[in-house]
C-alpha cells in the first residue's frame, strides 16, 4: 500500500479562497491526497458540501476552520480540527466573528474613501459573496474599480498592518477560543507559526491546552519545519501541516505542495475523541 497523505490547510469562496468546494477536492483527488481539512476563517459554512464533495471522490473529509484569535496583543490565526459543526456555542462565536469582519470592512473602506478613492462597501459584500469577508476582498474590489493594479498592490499600498486604510479587528482570545473549540469536540493547532514570529507565546498557548502545531506550511522553509517538530517534541504537541491553498489567487494553486503522512490524521482524530469522551464525562 502506497502511504496515504492529508492537507490539513486549505480555504474556498465561502472565505477569501477561489475554488469552490467541489473544485478544491476536484484538485485533491487529482493530487492523490486521502484526507482533507476545510479551514476557512472564521466560518465553517463552506464544511457540509465539502464534504459531499469528498464523499462522492472517496476522500476522507475534516470539518475545519481558522479561527482568528489574540494572544498577548499578536493576532494568531487557530486551526480547529474535527468539529462538531453543530455545535451552539461555536456557531455564535463563528457568527460574532463575521459580523466584526463586516463592521472592519466598513471601517476599511470610509478610511479608503478619507484618502479620495471613492469605494463602496457594498461593492467589497458583492465580490466576498460569503460571510467572512476580509481584506483580500477589498483588495480585489480595488483591483476590480481601477484602484490597484493587483491585490498585492492593494495590500502594500492599503491593506497591510502599517498601511493607511488598516483597521484593527477584534477578536476572541487563544485561551478562550481553545476552550471553545475542546467543548465543540476540536483539537486546537497553532497555524503557520512560522510566518507570525510569536513562538515566545508558544509555552502559554500549551498552558492554555492547545494540542498541536503546524510544523508543515507552503511558506515553511526546511529549517522552519524542523525547528517547529522540535518544539512539537519538547511541549507533547501533535503535529500538522497543509498547503493554506486560496486558489489561483496567488498564481498556482498550492494544494499539494504539501503532502502530511496519514499518522498525523490518525493522531489529531484520537485527540478529537478523547475531547468528546472528555466532554460526555
Ligand atoms: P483578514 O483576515 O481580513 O485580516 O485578511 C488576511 C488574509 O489576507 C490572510 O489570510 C491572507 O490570506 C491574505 N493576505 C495577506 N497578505 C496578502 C497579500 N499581500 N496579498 C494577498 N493576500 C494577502
Ligand atoms: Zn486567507
Ligand atoms: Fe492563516
Ligand atoms: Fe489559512
Amino acid at each position: 500500500m502506497p502511504e496515504k497523505h492529508a492537507d490539513l490547510h486549505l480555504h474556498t469562496s465561502f472565505s477569501d479562497g477561489t475554488y469552490s468546494p467541489e473544485e478544491l477536492a476536484e484538485h485533491g483527488r487529482r493530487h492523490g491526497l486521502a484526507a482533507l481539512a476545510l479551514t476557512d476563517h472564521d466560518t465553517i459554512d463552506g464544511c457540509e458540501r465539502m464534504q459531499a464533495a469528498c464523499e462522492k471522490l472517496e476522500i476522507e473529509f475534516i470539518p475545519a476552520s481558522e479561527i482568528t484569535v489574540d494572544v498577548d496583543g499578536h493576532e494568531m490565526h487557530l486551526l480547529s480540527y474535527c468539529l462538531d459543526t453543530a455545535h451552539e456555542g461555536l456557531c455564535a462565536e463563528l457568527k460574532k466573528s463575521q459580523e466584526r469582519r463586516r463592521a472592519r470592512v466598513h471601517q476599511m473602506v470610509e478610511l479608503l474613501n478619507k484618502l479620495g478613492i471613492p469605494l463602496q462597501a457594498e461593492t467589497v459584500f458583492e465580490i466576498a459573496n460569503c460571510d467572512a469577508p476580509g481584506r483580500p476582498h477589498i483588495g480585489r474590489a480595488l483591483v476590480q474599480e481601477g484602484h490597484c493594479s493587483s491585490v498585492d498592490d492593494a495590500f502594500r499600498r492599503y491593506l497591510k498592518s502599517n498601511r493607511p486604510a488598516w483597521a484593527p479587528k477584534p477578536k476572541i482570545t487563544a485561551a478562550d477560543a481553545i476552550k471553545l473549540v475542546h467543548q465543540a469536540g476540536g483539537v486546537a493547532v497553532m497555524a503557520h507559526p512560522g510566518l507570525n514570529r510569536i513562538d515566545q507565546c508558544i509555552p502559554g498557548l500549551v498552558k492554555a491546552g492547545i494540542d498541536g502545531i503546524e510544523c508543515f506550511h507552503s511558506r515553511h522553509s526546511t529549517r522552519m519545519s524542523e525547528r517547529y517538530l522540535q518544539i512539537a517534541d519538547q511541549h507533547g504537541l501533535l503535529v500538522t501541516g497543509g498547503s493554506d491553498c486560496h486558489g489561483m489567487n496567488k498564481g498556482e494553486p498550492l494544494i499539494g505542495s504539501v503532502k502530511l503522512p496519514y499518522l498525523h490524521v490518525e493522531q489529531l482524530k484520537a485527540r478529537s475523541r478523547k475531547h468528546r469522551a472528555a466532554n460526555a464525562a
